[in-house]
Parts: structure tokens; C-alpha cells; sequence
């Protein structure tokens, strides 16, 4: 069997796909023929950059901006998408939605300022609820939605407390939409990654730091990138057709044990 083009006449978006690990996403699910809205924030070049190398890799991608955590934000998103979609040709609508853009909160609760709450909650809850919100109209029946979450929502982590509850509200929005969306033949899943090695972690520059957060993994490394997309590629195809509304582990077992 192969998995090669297995996306061939899907379009994706994946918001946050610019960098890091939506920027691996990007380029998997391109890589397997699907035409990619790689959206970004604030850094275009990033998203430019990410585009190019796609379209080098003989896939197909644009650049889709939207800042995030604003007002009106999944509004913005999909105009811009549907939009770049009318200007190239291509068909409305969207078959894979990947929720991956965030931003990290490392405090704990006691150095947590209202507006550093607001602000996780704002980029990391309240835009993915709204850009599913709205995508509910262009996603077609059959279609995916994966969420990215994080390994923090299955052990104890009072250092990133309030990125943990984000991230506990996109797991919840998973279970919910699962059950509501079944009937269209969409699927929605939760990937959540450990210790990746990406620029949300400066402090994997301090080598301690990068020491211990590999030696969390019961295969003694960080995660890349890459590590992540192939999960999300699979859940994102038509091999996952049976798996819905579950929460995936792709943190290389980190914290399984004492
Ligand atoms: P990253 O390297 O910092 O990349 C973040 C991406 O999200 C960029 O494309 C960025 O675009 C976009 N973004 C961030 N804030 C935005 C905003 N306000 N508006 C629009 N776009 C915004 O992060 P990453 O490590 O790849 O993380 C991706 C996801 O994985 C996040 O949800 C994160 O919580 C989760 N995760 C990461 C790890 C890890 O160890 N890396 C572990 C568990 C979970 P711009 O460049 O334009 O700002």
C-alpha cells in the first residue's frame, strides 16, 4: 500500500503553518497533494518561505494572514482564504482544517497577569473555536479537523498553568464536535505533542534544559517537527476515516512512568 498523494484534490488550511511545527504540517500534507493555505501572523517572510519550499517540493500552497486573538480574527482568516482560493482558480470550500497556531504562557499561576490570561485564552481557545465556527459552512462532508494540543493536559504542569487550560478547552472542543459533526462524515481529533524542538522553546538553547525535556521521552530525544506532521498527515487522511473525537499522544511517550 502507499501513502503518497493520499491529499490529492483536498485543500487544507493550517493556521500557524508558517513555523515550526504547522510549517512540518504544511509541507507533509503538500508533499501528498493537498493545496495548502499555510496562514501565518505576523511573519511573512516565514509564510513566503514556507510557500516556496512546498512549491520546490512540486506542491501547491499560499500564504493566508490573519492575526490571531483580535477581534474578528476567524472573520479575517477566512475572508483572506476564501479570497486567495477565488484568485487562484481553485474551488471554495476546505477539507482539512488544522488548528495548530499558539502561543506559550510559561508561569505559574501566581505571576499570571489578567492580560496574559486573556491573551493565551484569546490565541489559543477562543480563535480555533471561531475559525471552526466559521468554517462549518466551507467544510466539506468528509472532511477533517485536527486540533493541536498539547501533552501538558495529561500531567501536571503548574509552571505553564494557563497554557494548559487553553489547551484542555481545545481538547473538550474535540469530544464535542466529534460526536456533532459524525454525521457528515467529518472527523475531529486532538494531536498533542511533547518537548518539540521548535522557537516556542527558547529554552532549549540551555543545555540542562534540553537535557532533561529529551530525557522525558522514553526514546531519550526531543520531538521535531516532522515527528508531529506525520501523525496529523494520518489522522488528516482517509486511513483515520474510523477515528474520531479522540485525543492522540505524539510526544514520544514523555512522562509515561516515574
Ligand atoms: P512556533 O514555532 O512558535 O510557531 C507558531 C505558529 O503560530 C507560527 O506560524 C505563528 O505565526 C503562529 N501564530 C502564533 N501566534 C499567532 C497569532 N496571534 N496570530 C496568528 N498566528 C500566530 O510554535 P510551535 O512550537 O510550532 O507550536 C505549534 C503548536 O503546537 C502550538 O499550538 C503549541 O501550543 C503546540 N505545542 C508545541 C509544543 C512544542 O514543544 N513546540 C509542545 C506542545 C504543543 P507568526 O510567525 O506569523 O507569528
Amino acid at each position: 500500500m502507499t501513502t503518497t498523494l493520499r491529499h490529492e484534490g483536498k485543500t487544507a488550511l493550517v493556521t500557524g503553518g508558517s513555523r515550526g511545527i504547522g510549517q512540518a504540517i504544511s509541507r507533509r500534507l503538500a508533499r501528498e497533494g493537498a493545496l495548502v493555505a499555510v496562514h501565518y501572523g505576523y511573519n511573512h517572510e516565514a509564510a513566503e518561505r514556507t510557500v516556496k519550499e512546498i512549491e520546490a517540493e512540486g506542491g501547491r500552497a499560499f500564504p493566508v494572514h490573519a492575526e490571531l486573538g483580535v477581534p474578528g480574527d476567524a472573520d479575517t482568516l477566512w475572508e483572506a482564504f476564501d479570497r486567495a482560493l477565488a484568485d487562484r482558480g481553485a474551488q471554495p470550500g476546505v477539507d482539512i482544517l488544522v488548528n495548530n497556531a499558539g502561543i506559550t504562557m510559561p508561569r505559574p499561576i501566581a505571576q499570571v497577569t489578567e492580560a496574559e490570561y486573556d491573551r493565551v485564552f484569546a490565541v489559543n481557545a477562543k480563535a480555533p473555536f471561531f475559525i471552526i465556527q466559521r468554517a462549518l459552512d466551507r467544510l466539506r462532508d468528509g472532511g477533517r479537523i485536527v486540533n493541536v494540543s498539547s501533552v501538558a493536559t495529561r500531567v501536571a504542569f503548574p509552571a505553564i498553568v494557563a497554557y494548559t487550560m487553553t489547551k484542555a478547552a481545545l481538547d473538550y472542543l474535540t469530544l464535542s464536535l466529534a460526536q456533532e459533526l459524525g454525521p457528515r462524515g467529518i472527523t475531529v481529533n486532538t494531536v498533542a505533542p511533547g518537548y518539540t524542538e521548535t522557537e516556542i522553546n527558547p529554552t532549549l538553547s540551555i543545555p540542562e534544559i534540553r537535557q532533561r525535556y529529551s530525557q522525558a521521552s522514553v526514546f531519550s530525544r526531543l520531538g521535531t517537527p516532522v515527528d508531529i506532521a506525520d501523525v496529523v498527515s494520518f489522522v488528516a487522511s482517509d486511513d483515520a476515516r474510523w477515528v474520531t473525537g479522540q485525543w492522540i499522544d505524539a510526544s514520544g511517550g514523555v512522562h509515561l512512568g516515574v
